[in-house]
C-alpha cells in the first residue's frame, strides 16, 4: 500500500518526506521539536472561503460560525474573523481568548448546556452577540443578569428536533433525549418560547439546533430543517412572533481515513438551502437568517501531529506496538472514542505502507493508544511519524496528563511559518502549585 494524500494541502516532495502546505514535515520536526501540532493557515482559509461563498450563493441571509470548541487559541480568532466567520464559543475561557485575540464581541454566540449567572455576567458585560440557552434556568438568569447591569441579551433558543443522525453515540445530540436543548416533541420547547417572550430585557431572535457530528449525508440537516421550519410556524401561528434566525448548528463530516471522500460542502449547503426555501413556500414565511456552526470541516484536514518514533516493539507472535512522544495527552480521541486516524512515517511517505501495528502512546495507560492494527511505513528509531487530519479536537482537547508539556502549534502559511502557541515548559507546569 502507497501512502494517500487525504487533502490537498497533503504532499510527497522529492526526498519522499511527507510535506503540509508545501513545508518538509521532517525539517519542522527538527526545527520545532515534537511533538508539534502543525496548522495550515491556508488550508483554514480556503474552507472558511467555501462556506462564506456557498452562505452568500444560496441564502438570502446567511452566517458560518466557527465553532471554536474545535481549536481555540488566540491566532484562529483572528484567522477566522479575517475569513469573514463569527465565532461559536461554549465557555467564558473561549470569549476570553476571542476578546484577547481583538474578535468583535458582537459576533460571538455563547453555547453550552450549563452556563452559570457569574459567566452570563462576563458575557453580558463584554457584549456579545447571542446567547444561545439551552434552558429555562439560563432564561432566568439572563434576565436577571440584564436587570443587574442595565443590558439587553439577543437570545437563540437550543431545542432538540429529535433526530438521531446515525452517528456516533457520544456525539449524537440532537435526539429528544438529548442532555443539550429542550424538546420540540414534547411540547417544551413551545414553553421554552412563551417564557422566553415574557422577558422584559431578553429579545428572543431565533431557534437553534445541532443534529450531530461528522455528518456526510444531508438527510439529518434536511430533516432538522421540515421540523425547524414547521416548528417557526407554529410559533408564529401560537405565539404571533417570528423567530428570524435559523441556526442548524455544526458537524459536517471530514474525511480522516483513505476509505472515505472528501465531504462535498456545496452540496450540502445547495440542499439544506433548497429544503429551506420549499418550507417557506409550505408555510407562508419568510427566508429566516440561516446560521451554520461547522467546527471540525473548517480546521480538522489543516492539522497533522508529529511525533518521533523512541521504540517499535515486536511481541513475537502477537504484534507490534510503535512507541512515539505524544499520544494521549495531545490527542485524546482515539482512548475516548476509537476515533480513527490515518497515520504515516513522514520520512518515508513515498515507502510501501507493509508493517502492521499499534501506535503508542507514551503515557502510563495501556489504553494510550492513537490507533490499532493498521499498516505504515516500518519505521527506523528516530524517524518522524505524521497523524493526518488533527486540527480539530485535539490542542482544544489535550491534557497535562504525567505531567507532560503541551505540544507548540505551528501555523503554516505558502508565505510564512509562525507560531501560534508556544511549547509549555515546565515552569508553566507547576505555574499554579502552592
Ligand atoms: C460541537 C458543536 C459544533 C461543531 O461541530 P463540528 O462537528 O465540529 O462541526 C457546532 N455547534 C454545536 C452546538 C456544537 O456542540
Amino acid at each position: 500500500m502507497k501512502t494517500v494524500l487525504l487533502h490537498d494541502n497533503y504532499g510527497i516532495n522529492e526526498e519522499g518526506h511527507f510535506t503540509v502546505c508545501g513545508y518538509d514535515t521532517v525539517k519542522l520536526a527538527k526545527e520545532y521539536g515534537t511533538p508539534l501540532y502543525l496548522l495550515d493557515a491556508d488550508k483554514v482559509r480556503k474552507m472558511a472561503g467555501i462556506y462564506t461563498e456557498c452562505a452568500k450563493k444560496y441564502f438570502k441571509n446567511a452566517k458560518i460560525l466557527f465553532a471554536s470548541k474545535a481549536l481555540s487559541f488566540k491566532k484562529i480568532y483572528k484567522l477566522a474573523e479575517s475569513a469573514g466567520l463569527c465565532a461559536d464559543t461554549v465557555s467564558p475561557g473561549e470569549i476570553y481568548t476571542a476578546l484577547e485575540a481583538g474578535f468583535d464581541p458582537k459576533k460571538i454566540y455563547f453555547h453550552g448546556n450549563n452556563k452559570t449567572y457569574e459567566e452570563i455576567e462576563y458575557a453580558l458585560s463584554n457584549g456579545i452577540g447571542y446567547f444561545v440557552a439551552d434552558n429555562e434556568v439560563e432564561i432566568e438568569n439572563i434576565e436577571a443578569a440584564c436587570v443587574k447591569l442595565s443590558k439587553k441579551a439577543d437570545v437563540i433558543l437550543r431545542v432538540t428536533p429529535g433526530i438521531d443522525p446515525h452517528t456516533h453515540e457520544k456525539i449524537a445530540t440532537g435526539k429528544v433525549d438529548s442532555k443539550f436543548g429542550v424538546a420540540i416533541e414534547t411540547g417544551q420547547a413551545m414553553e421554552f418560547v412563551r417564557r422566553t417572550l415574557s422577558k422584559k430585557n431578553i429579545t428572543l431572535c431565533g431557534i437553534h439546533c445541532h443534529v450531530g457530528s461528522q455528518s456526510f449525508d444531508p438527510q439529518p440537516f434536511l430533516d432538522a430543517a421540515d421540523i425547524m421550519m414547521k416548528f417557526i410556524y407554529d410559533v408564529k401561528k401560537e405565539c404571533g412572533y417570528t423567530l428570524e434566525i435559523l441556526n442548524l448548528g455544526g458537524g459536517f463530516g471530514v474525511r480522516y481515513l483513505p476509505e472515505q471522500t472528501n465531504l462535498d460542502i456545496e452540496y450540502m449547503l445547495k440542499e439544506i438551502s433548497a429544503r429551506i426555501k420549499a418550507n417557506c413556500e409550505k408555510y407562508g414565511i419568510d427566508e429566516p437568517e440561516v446560521c451554520f456552526e461547522p467546527g471540525r470541516s473548517i480546521v480538522a484536514a489543516a492539522g497533522v501531529t508529529l511525533y518521533t518514533v523512541g521504540n517499535v516493539k515486536t511481541i513475537t507472535g502477537y504484534k507490534s506496538y510503535i512507541s512515539i512522544d505524544g499520544g494521549m495527552a495531545d490527542n485524546p480521541r482515539y482512548a475516548l472514542y476509537k476515533a480513527p486516524y490515518y497515520c504515516l512515517i513522514a520520512d518515508k511517505a513515498d515507502k510501501d505502507m507493509d508493517f502492521r501495528a499499534d501506535v503508542a502512546g507514551r503515557c502510563c495507560e495501556s489504553g494510550d493508544l492513537i490507533q490499532e492494527n493498521v499498516f505504515i511505513q516500518k519505521p527506523d528509531i528516530g524517524d518522524v511519524l505524521a497523524v493526518c487530519v488533527t486540527g480539530a479536537y485535539n490542542y482544544s482537547m489535550s491534557s497535562n496528563y504525567n505531567r507532560l508539556c503541551k505540544p507548540a502549534l505551528v501555523m503554516l502559511s505558502k508565505d510564512k511559518v509562525e507560531i501560534g502557541v508556544k511549547r509549555e515548559t515546565f515552569e508553566d507546569l507547576v505555574r499554579n502549585d502552592e
